[in-house]
Formats: structure tokens, C-alpha cells, sequence
């Protein structure tokens, strides 16, 4: 009997540790994990390629996947800037069994519970407390004060989601919250 693929979703506020846990997980190779590529109209960051990090699409080329039914959900993640998960990506991996993880916003995590039920799994990054995340931002050095209050309030916002996650796994310490995100996915994997 073919074993059925499963679906790992991760949210988090951003500078909550989110990408770095994630590419940990998948280098480690302790548990075999696909990374679902989004689709997004936003541009490429020095160094990303297309199909890797991102499939990265005009705008045009998003509306024409949104009339044709192409994504599982869509949103609008920042002004202008559109991000969703292609059918493809989880319907292919489901037909050859494969667990796939996908790095999305915590609308979008709702929205694929609400579609696979237990067969998702969603886990919600937590920052120690807002004023550690904002304490991190600051370290960062790379926002301005304004860029600053802005990713609180949406932090703050973001967190009003989490009692709705599966899982929700504070990092505090970077090694832990690895450690704790990946026994939460071999549990849910294997149950
Ligand atoms: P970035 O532009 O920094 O790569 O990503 C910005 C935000 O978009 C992140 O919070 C990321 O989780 C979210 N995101 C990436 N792909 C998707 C997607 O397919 N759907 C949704 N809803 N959010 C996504």
C-alpha cells in the first residue's frame, strides 16, 4: 500500500528564527522532508534562483494561476507583494508519498488545515516575549526605527493566530527550538 504524503506547515513572525529552523530541519537529513516552493510576484533576493527558493512570477502570470484554480491559497502577504502554494507542489509529493514542509504566513496555514485536516500539521514559531523579538529586530540593525514598530504590530497581529496552530514551539534557544520542531514533525510523521 502506498503510504500517503504528509504536510508540515510552519509559520512565524518574521525574525523569529522561522527560515533558519526550517533549513536546519531539511540539512539535517534526519527526517526526509520536501520543501514546497511557493509562487510569489515578488523579485528575487541576490542569490535566489528560480524554482528554488521561489517560482518567481509576474503579476500577470500570478492572476493567470489564480483564474485557473492553480493554488491551494493565495494572499496578499505584504502590498502589492502576492504569495500562494501551487497544487502541484503537494499533489505531486502526495502521489509518491512524499512529507512536504511549507513556509507560509499563518493565513495561509489556516487555510490548508481547513483543506487537508489531519493530514497537515501546523506549527507556530513564537518569539520568548515582543520585547525579545523587538530587542532581535534592533540587534539586527538592518530596519529602521519606523520599519521596527511596524514588524511588532505585525508580530503582535501574527500571534493572535497561534491558538489555532497544532503546535505552537517558542524559540528561546535556537538549538531547543530545532530540536523541539523536529520531534513535532517525526511524531506527527509517524503517528
Ligand atoms: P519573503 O518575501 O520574506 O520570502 O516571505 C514573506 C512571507 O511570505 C513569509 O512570512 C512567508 O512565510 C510567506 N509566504 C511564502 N510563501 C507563501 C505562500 O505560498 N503562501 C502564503 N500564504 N505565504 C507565503
Amino acid at each position: 500500500m502506498n503510504k500517503k504524503g504528509k504536510i508540515i506547515v510552519i509559520s512565524a513572525p518574521s525574525g523569529c528564527g522561522k527560515s533558519t529552523i526550517i533549513n536546519s530541519i531539511l540539512g539535517s537529513g534526519e527526517i526526509q522532508l520536501r520543501f514546497s516552493v511557493s509562487a510569489t510576484n515578488r523579485a528575487p533576493r541576490p542569490g535566489e534562483e528560480d524554482g528554488v527558493q521561489y517560482h518567481f512570477f509576474t503579476t500577470e502570470e500570478f492572476r493567470d494561476a489564480i483564474a485557473s484554480d492553480a493554488f491551494v491559497e493565495w494572499e496578499q502577504v505584504y502590498p502589492g507583494r502576492y504569495y500562494g502554494t501551487l497544487r502541484r507542489e503537494l499533489s505531486d509529493a502526495a502521489t509518491r508519498g512524499e512529507n512536504t514542509i511549507l513556509d507560509i504566513d499563518v493565513k495561509g496555514a489556516l487555510k490548508v488545515k481547513q483543506q487537508f485536516g489531519d493530514d497537515a500539521l501546523l506549527i507556530f514559531i513564537m518569539p520568548p516575549s515582543v520585547e525579545a523579538l523587538r530587542q532581535r529586530l534592533i540587534k539586527r540593525g538592518t530596519d529602521s526605527a519606523e520599519v521596527i514598530a511596524e514588524r511588532i504590530g505585525k508580530a503582535e497581529y501574527e500571534m493572535s493566530f497561534a491558538p489555532q496552530f497544532d503546535r505552537v514551539i517558542v524559540n528561546d534557544d535556537l538549538p531547543v527550538a530545532v530540536a523541539a520542531t523536529e520531534s513535532a514533525i517525526s511524531d506527527f510523521i509517524n503517528k
